[in-house]
């Protein structure tokens, strides 16, 4: 098993392969891939393919290129989700920066402020942090590297970091090697196979074993073997393989031996990737489906009773509706929405725009559920449906409901669920039984469009 510690799959280039890009990771033994946050743009994409995926978890933090952008909030909000597991990437990088030096110590000022900022945030949340470091030699220029200044900003936070990685390690210094002692790791990626790296592969050999760890920094850092005829192709996790061939063959090990160790050193430094020895696939590789539309006759059918739920069909059709949940940022889905008459749905309540109260869950699969009793209490209020777009409704359904159901593991659960949750839970099993909310509401004056809605909303 490989964990790719640093690949950046919340590019939109990815969006369209994803299954085909996972795919192929997993056909390569790739089965964990932490996405690094670089600015606020790209973070929402990561936590929704971490939220998608087993196997792919994310960081928070800004890259020094978008130094300028750092916003502190959003630490406070990511570091609360379970799947957020590490702080960056974050660093110094001089590699862009103009030669005119006033410009340039302007901006890593500010790299060294943002730095300082990911650094103490690392330490209140306890977790690692990802460093990027990248040089720019300027001939007539005495000034400290980036590599002397990263040491010198991280000394006085050395005993208090959970740890760290360099990502992308390039350089040779002694006085990095002794960063491993402070529970630093070493990112190496495609860069090994380029020409001219004597230096990485002396810091490779004096480097603690212990104290590699595997990463691609995808879609960049392509190993020099996928490169055809200088064209340029994206990196992806699965070409991680070709890192490990070189690494081997550098230190002279056994690929297996050598495999065995690091996705080691990556499941010490990120214990939460434990959870890929729970199952032997690898990532719950769901697909998007399509989802229909008020008048398609399967949504007023009685949907028909799961039997086998460990088949692979059914455990299939559960991780498509919950992907296809997701995807569409729905609160839940039932089975029939995406044309398949099986009485499942999911449930997947977070607050958003239209909801800003709706409580937050990992978005779960009810099978074959029952609704046991309901409260006398009734309740009206708004409703919405990914099979009646741009239509809301004021809705009447119990406060409070008991319910049975299945578990996608097959457990059988009894619960009470009340409020928003009885309401999400009534509306999907509605689905099961040919009905959807429209039906339900006392009068069609009840009923409005979504842009109405939304000023509603507003005004209230
Ligand atoms: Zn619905």
């Amino acid at each position: 098993m490989i964990i790719d510690t640093h690949c950046h799959l919340d590019k939109p280039r990815y969006k369209n392969i994803m299954n085909l890009i996972l795919e192929n990771a997993q056909k390569n033994s790739i089965n964990g891939i932490l996405i690094p946050a670089t600015q606020q743009d790209t973070i929402e994409n990561a936590k929704i393919l971490a939220d998608s995926y087993q196997g792919v978890f994310y960081a928070i933090g800004f890259h020094p290129k978008y130094a300028e952008k750092y916003e502190d909030a959003l630490f406070e909000k990511h570091l609360k989700h379970e799947r957020c597991i590490a702080i960056g990437e974050c660093g110094l990088d001089r590699g862009r920066l103009s030669e005119e030096l006033e410009i340039c110590e302007a901006v890593m000022a500010q790299q060294r402020k943002v730095l300082i900022a990911h650094l103490e945030w690392a330490i209140k949340a306890q977790k690692p942090i990802l460093i990027h470091l990248r040089d720019k030699w300027i001939s007539s220029d005495k000034r400290a590297t980036v590599y002397d200044e990263f040491l010198e900003i991280v000394q006085p936070y050395l005993g208090r970091l959970v740890g760290g990685v360099i990502h992308a390690m390039n350089f040779d210094r002694d006085d990095y090697v002794a960063l491993a002692e402070h529970n630093f790791y070493f990112g190496i990626g495609g860069q090994l196979t380029f020409d001219n790296m004597k230096g990485l592969k002396n810091f490779i050999k004096k480097a603690p074993l212990e104290s590699l760890v595997l990463e691609t920094d995808a879609p960049w850092l392509t190993p020099k073997s996928r490169l055809k005829d200088n064209q340029k192709v994206s990196n992806e996790p699965s070409f991680i393989v070709d890192v490990l061939k070189s690494l081997s063959e550098l230190l002279e090990m056994k690929r297996a031996e050598l495999e065995e160790i690091l996705f080691e050193n990556s499941l010490r430094f990120f214990p939460e990737f434990k959870e890929l020895l729970n199952y032997a696939e690898g990532y719950n590789l769901g697909k998007i489906r399509k989802i229909v539309q008020l008048g398609r006759p399967i949504l007023r059918k009685i949907a028909k009773e799961v039997e086998d739920i460990k088949s692979q069909e059914i455990q299939n059709l559960i991780n498509d509706l919950i992907l296809t949940c997701i995807d569409s940022q729905g609160m839940g889905i039932a089975s029939p929405q995406i044309g398949v008459s099986k009485r499942i749905f999911i449930m997947a309540s977070h607050p958003n725009s239209r909801y800003p109260h709706a409580p937050k869950m990992k978005p779960k699969a009810i099978i074959n559920p029952e609704i046991l009793s309901y409260s006398d209490e009734v309740e009206k209020d708004w409703e919405g449906c990914l099979s009646l777009p741009n239509i809301r409704g004021l809705v009447p359904r119990a406060t409070k409901i008991e319910v049975r159901y299945m578990t996608q593991k097959g457990e059988i659960v009894q619960e009470v669920l009340e409020g928003f949750l009885a309401r999400i839970f009534q509306h999907e099993f509605d689905h099961l039984n040919s009905k959807v909310f429209i039906d339900r509401v006392e009068s069609t004056l009840d009923i409005v469009m979504e842009r109405e809605y939304m000023r509603i909303l507003h005004e209230k």
